[in-house]
């Protein structure tokens, strides 16, 4: 009784815009490391993981108590672009842990708290820098909702015509995908050569190096190596989105590392304040940035707590050899979700690291039933790609093994059942 009346605020008050609840519509209360409880207290096993914010599990009780520590000490909480003791420690956690051990060399832009404001920043600065417009994405590419990133993403269904534009984008098929057959750098290639191609030299290329929203296609390395090549050879500005696959989710704390390229830009999001809180930051190469005082601005830019959190979260993945883990972990993901679609010769499983999808864009309207019917065994878990045919799983990255193997279970069982029931 109780139940019903809360879920009928949501329903009556909250806007139609609501998503994830539509698919999920429990009420949850607690949470820890891949669990959640709803207010019940009936647990589920969680490879959505906050889309990719919560590569460390809910309430990592490392990153927990420095934040608590932070909060019982009265210490700052809001400090727009100030100098504070957070983002000082912050900024030597990020030098001493990340980048200098990668022999990268980047600005650091912050900007508001969410992904979109990290590209929105992101493109403004190649715009620019370059003082050019273009920008060049890719299909099955997200980038965020906002004007600019909309511009740049992909997904027909965020994509209503009414909503304006920034013009100069052009979209390439990304390296798998559909089309599959497109060599899309060639093809890049050939527009930037051909002084009757009607293509400008534009000012960036966009790129995810795994494409989570598109379908989870993994680029490969000697893909991206040509697309640094080419961005190098028309001094186009390469800017790599690691908001989903960024912070260790592809196992080094950069997923462009293991092409051994360095993007010009990189937005980060989601997994980088550790425990979920709002952080988005740019990171540029130091000759491209540009920008005059206060000229990309925000009331927002920097959230202490969060600042204390991607501090913690860093010294924890250096503490558990995340990395490490994550090497195990996408083994024994690999191998049993292999065995759960072994009954389905036209599943496809793709992935890297601690983010894997099965698609089942061969069996009409499988991926919804197989996600509803985990949810109905504790399992939470959701679809990507081309007509939401993929099923999307990002556990946290030192989930236990017992756990991830339980959620592979559930899902091998509920694909089992749903696979049954469509014959
Ligand atoms: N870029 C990528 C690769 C993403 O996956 C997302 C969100 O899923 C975004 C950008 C947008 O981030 P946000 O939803 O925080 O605005």
């Amino acid at each position: 009784m109780e139940r019903n009346r809360s879920a009928e605020i949501f329903e009556r008050r909250e806007s139609a815009v609501r998503s994830y609840s539509r698919f999920c519509p429990i009420e949850f209360d607690r949470a820890e490391g891949a669990l959640l409880f709803d207010r019940d207290g009936i647990s589920y096993v969680d490879f959505l993981a906050g889309a990719g914010a919560l590569n460390y599990g809910h309430n990592n009780p490392y990153i927990i108590e420095r934040i608590a520590q932070y909060l019982r000490d009265g210490r700052i909480l809001h400090g727009l672009d100030l100098f504070t003791t957070a983002k000082r420690e912050f900024l030597e956690a990020l030098e001493e842990r990340v980048l200098g051990p990668a022999s990268l060399d980047y600005r650091v832009q912050f900007c508001g708290p969410t992904g979109t404001n990290a590209v929105e920043a992101a493109l403004k600065l190649a715009r620019k820098a370059t003082r050019r417009t273009g920008v060049v994405s890719f299909m099955g590419g997200f980038h965020g909702v906002t004007l600019g990133s909309l511009s740049v993403t992909s997904v027909r269904s965020f994509r209503d015509e009414i909503f304006p534009r920034v013009p100069g984008v052009t979209f390439l098929p990304f390296e798998k995908g559909f089309p599959e057959s497109v060599d899309s750098i060639a093809y890049l290639e050939a527009l930037l050569e051909d002084d009757h191609s009607g293509f400008d030299l534009p000012a960036a290329v966009i790129v995810e190096t795994v494409q989570g929203e598109g379908g989870v296609y993994v680029a490969s390395a000697s893909w991206l190596r040509r697309l640094r090549d080419l961005c190098d050879r028309y001094e186009i500005v390469l800017v790599c989105d690691d908001i989903q696959v960024g912070c260790g989710r592809t196992g080094p704390f950069f997923s462009f590392e293991r092409a051994g390229i360095r993007p010009d830009v990189v937005t980060l999001s989601k997994s980088l304040s550790g425990i979920g809180l709002p952080l988005s930051l740019v990171l540029v190469r130091p000759d491209l940035d540009c920008w005059d005082p206060g000229e990309h601005s925000g009331t927002f830019r920097g959230n202490q707590l969060a600042f204390v959190g991607a501090k913690a979260a860093l010294e924890y993945r250096d503490a558990e050899d995340l990395a490490t883990q994550v090497h195990a972990n996408a083994s024994n993901l690999e191998k049993w979700l292999s065995e759960a679609i072994s009954e389905l010769p036209e599943a496809e499983l793709r992935g890297v690291g601690m983010i894997w999808g099965i698609d089942l864009v061969k069996y009409p309207d499988l991926a919804e039933r197989v996600v509803a019917a985990a949810l109905g065994k504790g399992l939470l878990v959701e679809r990507s790609g081309r007509s939401q045919s993929v099923i999307k799983l990002l556990p946290p990255l030192d989930a236990p093994r017992e756990i991830l193997a339980k959620g592979c279970s559930i899902l091998a069982e509920a694909i089992r059942e749903e696979a049954k029931a469509a014959v």
